[in-house]
């Protein structure tokens, strides 16, 4: 059946959404606000002395226990775009080179617009009437599978109140990313410290594309106390965190800021409590706000939505 659908997000659970209903037969496009693929899955650029480094400042990693995201895991392993990360149990991976070559590789077969921001959806007899805000344009489609951010999923839902209220009932964790680098390689040194057991402002940090390119996060509860702090002191606290610790660990003292992102909407902490599908209309939600906090869980969720929209369109 030819049917035109409609994906918004070209993070995780958008491409996983894409490649379930292409598996159905069905072609969709995706839509995204940013400028590149991948969402929370986030690669920054850093040129230095004519090369160019990469920092990993949103998921660092991600795991794969369960069945179909393992397929996709191992055949990207294959193909040299996913490679293990540390020696974890159970096991952790990367994209390789970047994180974002794990989605660019994945989502080689799929339609995707980037700078496209969508800003409201209208239902319109059987079908849905989409608006993107730079073009201020309507188009009509068959189906929808919004897979942005549950709080910023729920202003597009007026029309659609039984997806508006399971949205409600999802919440986030914020986390702060300071990316860093160091003046000249650090010797003998793990990629990845864990602090979470620790009382430090640092949840965890790891090392990017290059041992010398790191990104470090901030635990939750200082990450949602801190989304509206002047960002030069939170810089400067959490670059001295950063600093005491490499300074008590190894002597480390040559370490130089680069960038600070915050992520308002970064970790699930509740997640939704209702359907996934509007009970008329040919419209889901998928992300990790339907499963759990992390990349894996997005995926899933996004296979599910295009499950749900594979039967209603049947
Ligand atoms: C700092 C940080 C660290 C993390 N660490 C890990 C980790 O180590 N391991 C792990 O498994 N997970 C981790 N996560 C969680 C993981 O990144 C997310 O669970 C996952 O990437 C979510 O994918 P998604 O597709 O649901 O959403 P997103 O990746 O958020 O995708 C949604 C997309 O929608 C787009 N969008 C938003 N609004 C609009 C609009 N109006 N129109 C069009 N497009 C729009 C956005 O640009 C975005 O690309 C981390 C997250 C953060 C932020």
């Amino acid at each position: 059946m030819s049917k035109k659908i409609l994906i918004i997000g070209s993070g995780i659970a958008g491409i996983a959404a894409s490649l379930k209903l292409k598996s159905y037969g069905l072609e969709s496009t995706i839509v995204d606000k940013g400028n590149f693929i991948g969402g929370r899955i986030g690669t920054r650029e850093q040129k230095l002395r004519k090369s160019t480094y990469y920092f990993f400042h949103g998921a660092q990693f991600f795991s794969a226990k369960k069945n179909n995201f393992q397929k996709i895991i191992n055949a990207g392993v294959k193909k040299n775009y996913i490679k293990e990360f540390g020696e974890f149990t159970p096991s952790r991976f990367r994209g390789y080179p970047t994180m974002r070559n794990f989605l660019s590789n994945l989502s080689k077969d799929i339609n995707i617009l980037q700078n496209y921001k969508i800003t409201c959806l209208k239902k319109i007899h059987d079908k849905i009437n989409v608006l993107e805000d730079t073009r201020k344009t309507w188009n009509v489609f068959d189906a929808v599978i919004s897979t942005i951010p549950a709080p910023q999923n729920l202003e597009l839902m007026d029309d659609f109140p039984i997806l508006k209220q399971s949205l409600e009932t999802a919440s986030y964790d914020a986390c702060i990313a300071l990316m860093f680098y160091f003046d000249k390689k650090p010797l003998n040194i793990p990629t990845y410290f864990d602090f979470y057991n620790k009382d430090d402002i640092l949840g965890w940090m790891a090392a990017g594309s290059n041992i010398k390119f790191w990104t470090a996060h901030t635990k939750s509860l200082y990450s949602n106390l801190n989304l509206d702090t002047n960002k030069s002191l939170i810089k400067n606290e959490i670059l001295s965190s950063i600093k005491d610790f490499f300074f008590t660990y190894q002597n480390i003292s040559n370490i130089n800021f680069s960038s600070l992102h915050v992520w308002k909407y970064a970790k699930t902490k509740n997640i939704v409590v209702g359907k996934q599908i509007d009970p008329e209309f040919p419209i889901a939600i998928a992300g990790d706000f339907m499963e759990g906090p992390n990349v894996e869980s997005a995926f899933i969720s996004g296979e599910k939505a295009a499950d749900l929209i594979f039967d209603r369109l049947s």
